[in-house]
């Protein structure tokens, strides 16, 4: 009997009759004898609305445990509704939340990692021909209290659940039809792609492509789950997530991302001696703030330099803490922050064996006008930071420039 996971996001559970509709949509795979575990998001707009509470509370987030007990509660309403709408229909459901499922995590709160799942209760809730509905996004740490797995987190929940259970299959039902070679919703030239490789669509989604959460991509690839990502509103072909040996013909750019969600920080005037660099990052790594572009400036007396950086928006308050705390000690002017700024990338496994790639990415930026205040890349990626305001201007540009509009 095959077995899979269906993970609804948002959109598609965001009311009562977005409901009834996942749940015809399981019990037609549950009526075809398939059997289902299904992963929930919260209702679309919910969560903002929790984490938006808590912030007007705890705005420098120095409680990530009530942050996360307040901001998992949104899937605990819709799995409980999806199991009155499955039953209503003749399916028996039940719902569980994170750690009725047994999914155990870190204690990073508010960015949790999933460290085991125990798959007995979901799978004797499946050998009985009940459908378990499970939330996404949260689990249980090491000290009993709830988790969170990061924005988009429902998407590593189901793909989690999938290595844990052995499915056939994880399908990825949202409000797209599939990955596109950049976000339709600002490039409407924008083609559905039939496969996307695990690489690629790692390197989209760690630079913004939010069609599904890193961290999901990444255990897909580590435990080969097939990922399928596709409509819950219309029965079309989704895009599959494959090894990159299944893709037939290779594109030298598969894609452009783009991310709102990175702030920049720059430390002014720093003395330019060893250490200053394990100095600031040290402690913004012991406070699990992940630091992304760096850019360090020449020195133009042989003593000051600028160390300039990225961090997530979500952090910025708590680096600028940190970093004001340790101007004494490190021995710099002032830090200066601009959260008005985006992160435009280029994405594509062609970029391994072909020169110019980054070369086109400056030359259509430049022709637009727009500065590139940062660069970063790797091996199949290249990142720049531009101004906000730039942001679909330079997206559309290079969706452009790299031959990959619908014509
Ligand atoms: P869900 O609530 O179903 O998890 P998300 O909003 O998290 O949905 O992700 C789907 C959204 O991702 C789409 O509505 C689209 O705007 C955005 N997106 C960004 N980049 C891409 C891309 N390359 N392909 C498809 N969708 C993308
Ligand atoms: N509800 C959570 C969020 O909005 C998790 C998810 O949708 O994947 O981030
Ligand atoms: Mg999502």
């Amino acid at each position: 009997m095959t077995l899979v996971v269906q993970k609804f996001g948002g959109t598609s559970v965001a009311n009562l009759d977005r409901i009834r509709n996942v749940a015809a949509r399981v019990a037609r795979h549950v009526r075809a004898g398939e059997r289902v575990c299904v992963v929930l998001s919260a209702m679309a707009g919910h969560t903002n609305q929790l984490v938006d509470w808590v912030m007007g509370l705890d705005p420098a987030h120095y409680d990530p445990a009530e942050y996360d007990q307040v901001v998992a509660s949104g899937e605990q309403v819709t799995i409980g509704l999806l199991a009155i709408a499955l039953a209503r229909l003749g399916i028996p459901a039940r719902s569980f939340l994170g750690w009725q499922a047994g999914i155990r995590t870190d204690d990073a709160h508010g960015k949790a990692r999933i460290v085991s799942i125990d798959p007995t209760p979901l799978r004797r809730c499946l050998e009985s021909g009940i459908v378990p509905v499970v939330a996404g996004f949260q689990g249980i740490g090491p000290d009993g209290r709830i988790t969170t797995l990061g924005r988009g987190g429902s998407d590593t929940s189901a793909v989690a659940l999938a290595a844990a259970l052995g499915a056939d299959r994880c399908d990825i039902f949202t409000d797209v039809d599939g990955v596109y070679t950049t976000d339709p919703r600002i490039v409407p030239k924008a083609r559905k792609l039939d496969r996307v490789t695990y690489e690629e669509m790692l390197e989209m989604a760690s630079v913004g492509a939010k069609v599904l959460q890193t961290r999901s991509v990444a255990l897909a690839m580590r435990y080969k789950v097939r990922v399928q990502v596709l409509s819950s509103f219309e029965d079309l072909p989704g895009t599959l997530v494959v090894d990159e040996d299944e893709i037939v013909e290779t594109q030298l750019v598969s894609g452009i991302a783009y991310t709102r969600d990175e702030a920049k920080v720059s430390v002014v005037r720093v003395l330019d001696r060893p250490g200053v660099a394990a100095a600031i990052f040290g402690p913004l790594a012991e406070a699990n703030i992940n630091v992304d572009m760096i850019v360090q400036s020449v020195s133009r007396d042989g003593v000051h330099t600028n160390i300039t950086f990225t961090v997530s928006r979500a952090d910025l308050p708590r680096a600028k803490a940190i970093l004001e705390g340790l101007r004494d000690a490190v021995g710099f002017e002032r830090v200066d922050a601009d959260d008005g700024v985006a992160k435009v990338s280029v994405i594509g496994v062609g970029m391994r064996s072909h020169a110019g790639i980054a070369h086109r990415m400056f030359a259509t930026l430049a022709e637009k006008g727009i500065n590139i205040q940062a660069i970063s890349t790797s091996e199949i990626k290249i990142s720049v930071l531009i101004a906000e305001e730039y942001t679909e201007l330079a997206v559309r540009a290079l969706h452009a420039a790299y031959g990959l509009d619908r014509t």
